[in-house]
């Protein structure tokens, strides 16, 4: 029998205003398996009320930091022991071998909710020495309060550990929320949510609404008793939350997509950068926000690591990601195998040099080819867009100040890499890169202690380490006459 979800609202799971449903389709069959609520403005309003008694009169609004820590703690636990459940829910979401979410999401969202739990009970104040008030003394000091009801919006491409960064902030900071997962894989966020419960968050604190964006997150956006929209996903949606929570002057932070560097120069480790090159652009299909898929490399060495990366390319083996070898699954939905594969025409029309993959034969599923283009210039549009797939495009450069011009040269600013054995180098580089995280010679860490965000179109704010729950207190000043 297929699955069927429903809303979580006030600690129950509950059916649209409408009763209307949505299909979940599976991208390794393209078959229906589950479906799900599709929620309505009445379900947000439902959800956000319950939010907002939680926060005014509820029992939550009485707990102290160290009380949340605790019920973050039991939180984490929980979704420990449900590990190969979240991680299933969020692999066949996708079409991905559970492996990876088994071994990266699920113990980044235990280690965020961990992370947080230590927030909970140091989201402290300051005294502030002040010139006084008409001649006399005073005491002025801040506390942090937390932000309020807020509307969490969250995309496909890691569901579960997307979901944590913004929970585990929010509820350390003493907030609550109604959670729009992805329309695509709403699974691991209610089953969160009912996690939530178990661990004894009070009805009412965390609350999931499943649905469509420009239904049930604009709704989100535009409800007067939200007080911040948190959303991850493409700078086309950032762009239109911005204009509908911006009427009400709503607090807005965007975690948006990205064309990210990986700059290699020759005096880096070769195989060592091949290696981490390769995982950098093909990682969850290239299904990721920080995906490298601008692959920077110095004139020397340009065309044997190339061919090397294409080597790599061409090894990987893609099909179903239940049978075992399989390294690669399909991509999350067609549109998305659609978009994959316009890129690739526009980088073979454009004349970049495909080195391997390229678009594949017709076939049951949504599955793409693991793709390098080489000779390319900066300007083409593979280089220019975010194509969310797996797809890596070589240009070569002279200089290190040639590197960074063509690093920085983009209307993106997530993140980047840097593969050089030359210390002074790699701190010169990193410092002048324009993005939020900068890895020398491996990855950023997805650390629970470490901020995440981006510049430019990557968005606005930070999620992550205490500047992540910083971001759902606000600061207020009280100040006492000493007469
Ligand atoms: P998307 O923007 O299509 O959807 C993301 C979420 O927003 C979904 O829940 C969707 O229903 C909702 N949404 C869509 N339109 C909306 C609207 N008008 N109002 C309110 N909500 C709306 O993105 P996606 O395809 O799910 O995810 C891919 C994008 O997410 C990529 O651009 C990727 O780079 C980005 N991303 C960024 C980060 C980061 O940390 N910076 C992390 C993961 C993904």
């Amino acid at each position: 029998m297929k699955h069927s979800f429903r809303h979580f609202i006030e600690g129950a799971a509950v059916e649209s205003s409408d009763g209307a449903r949505m299909a979940l389709v599976n991208p390794v069959d393209e078959t229906e398996y589950a479906s799900a609520a599709r929620g309505t403005a009445a379900d947000v309003d439902r959800a956000v009320k319950a939010a907002h008694h939680q926060l005014k009169r509820g029992a939550w609004r009485s707990l102290t930091g160290a009380q949340r820590g605790l019920l973050l703690n039991k939180l984490a636990d929980l979704v420990l022991r449900d590990t190969e459940l979240l991680a299933d829910m969020d692999a066949q979401a996708i079409g991905r071998s559970p492996m990876e979410p088994r071994m990266m999401d699920v113990p980044n969202a235990v280690a965020n909710l961990r992370a947080a739990a230590g927030w909970a009970n140091a989201l402290e104040g300051r005294t502030i020495p002040t010139g006084g008030y008409m001649g006399m003394s005073t005491l002025s000091y801040t506390v942090r309060e937390p932000v309020g009801v807020i509307g969490a919006i969250v995309p496909w491409n890691s569901p579960l550990m997307i979901t944590t960064w913004k929970l585990a902030a929010l509820l350390a900071a003493g907030c609550t929320v109604v959670i729009k997962p992805s329309e695509e894989t709403p699974q691991s966020a209610l089953h969160l949510a009912a996690l939530c419960r178990e661990a004894g968050f009070p009805d009412g604190v965390v609350n999931v609404v499943t649905g469509f964006g420009e239904v049930v997150g604009r709704a989100l956006c535009e409800h007067p008793l939200v007080d911040k929209i948190s959303f991850t996903g493409s700078p086309e949606a950032g762009r239109e939350i911005q204009r509908n929570a911006g009427p009400l002057f709503k607090r807005v932070a965007l975690e948006l997509g990205g064309k990210s560097a990986q700059i290699v120069f020759d005096d880096a480790s070769f195989d060592d950068a091949v290696r981490g090159c390769a995982m950098g652009i093909f990682v969850n299909q290239g299904q990721v926000c920080a995906a490298g898929s601008r692959i920077l490399v110095q004139k020397g060495i340009a065309q044997r690591f190339a061919a090397a990366l294409a080597e790599v390319a061409r090894s990987v083996k893609v099909g179903d990601p239940s049978q075992p070898g399989v390294q690669m699954g399909p991509v999350a939905k067609k549109a998305q195998q659609e978009r994959v594969n316009r890129y690739i025409r526009a980088g073979i029309q454009e004349g970049a040099r495909l080195l391997a993959g390229g678009i594949g034969e017709p076939s049951r599923g949504y599955f793409v080819q693991p793709t390098i283009f080489a000779g390319a210039s900066n300007a083409m549009t593979i280089a220019r867009e975010e194509i969310f797939g797996p797809v890596g495009t070589v240009i070569e450069f002279d200089t290190d100040e040639q590197a960074v011009e063509l690093a920085n040269d983009s209307s993106y600013g997530l993140a980047a890499t840097v593969w050089t054995a030359n210390l002074n180098r790699a701190h010169k580089v990193a410092q002048a890169l324009e993005v939020g995280a900068v890895g020398v010679n491996c990855w950023s860490p997805l650390d629970a202690n470490l901020p995440w965000g981006g510049l430019k179109t990557s968005g606005i704010g930070r999620e992550g380490g205490i500047s992540g729950a910083l971001a759902y207190t606000e600061e207020k000043v009280i100040t006492l006459l000493l007469p």
